[in-house]
């Protein structure tokens, strides 16, 4: 199964896709969380991406197109994977499906988890206040005015992703509004499971 998993910053994709990985056996492509390992290593990549990053903007296609082509080919993808933060613009988009279609494969599903945009500061605020409850360091752009950014920069260059795939025909639509555990039913519900 090759999935992708659309949504704003905070609508729980990271909490469905650890679900997902448990009940498909395949393993979850976090783009977000690549790129802040290669931050954290300091790699040539990491280096250009943090200030970026911690900004809230997003880091240039051609960085996380690259990465993604080359995980892709590990071989713990050969059954399927799920794509969590990626694509967030139409030009990713498109590229993805190049990058398919030249290794012989494509999409089975993409997914968007619908919120309302009021909801997701204050699940922010809320995922920085459990965080610091459990003494593990906040992430750098999980602060008020990037998160602002990082919403805006959905509006403005993910929502579109969302449009590119509903033209197609491909996507589907889950209430992410809905607790957790409802959420992961929709999912199922969706994937035919
Ligand atoms: P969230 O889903 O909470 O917004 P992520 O962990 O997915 O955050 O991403 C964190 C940051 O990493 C983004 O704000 C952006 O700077 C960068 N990033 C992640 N994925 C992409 C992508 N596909 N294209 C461009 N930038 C990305």
């Amino acid at each position: 199964m090759r999935l992708v998993l659309l949504g704003p910053p905070g609508a729980g994709k990271g909490t469905q896709s650890a679900r997902l990985v448990e009940k498909l056996g395949i393993p979850q492509l976090s783009t977000g969380d690549m790129l802040r390992a290669a931050v954290a290593a300091g790699t040539p990549i990491g280096l250009k991406a943090k200030a970026i990053m911690d900004a809230g903007q997003l880091v240039p296609d051609e960085i996380v197109i690259g990465i993604i082509d080359q995980r892709i080919d590990e071989p713990d993808c050969a059954k399927g994977f799920i794509l969590d933060g990626f694509p967030r613009t139409v030009a990713q988009a498109e590229a993805l499906r190049e990058l398919l279609a030249k290794k012989g494969i494509g999409l089975d599903a993409v997914v968007e988890l619908v919120v309302d945009e009021n909801a997701l500061v204050d699940r922010m605020r809320k995922r920085v206040e459990e965080t610091l409850a459990a003494g593990k360091p906040v992430r750098a752009d999980d602060n008020p005015e990037s998160f602002r950014t990082r919403l805006d920069a959905y509006r403005k260059q993910t929502a579109p992703v969302s449009a590119y795939y509903a033209e197609k025909g491909e996507l589907k639509k889950v209430d992410g509004m809905l607790p957790i555990d409802e959420v992961t039913a929709a999912i199922d519900k969706t994937l035919g499971h």
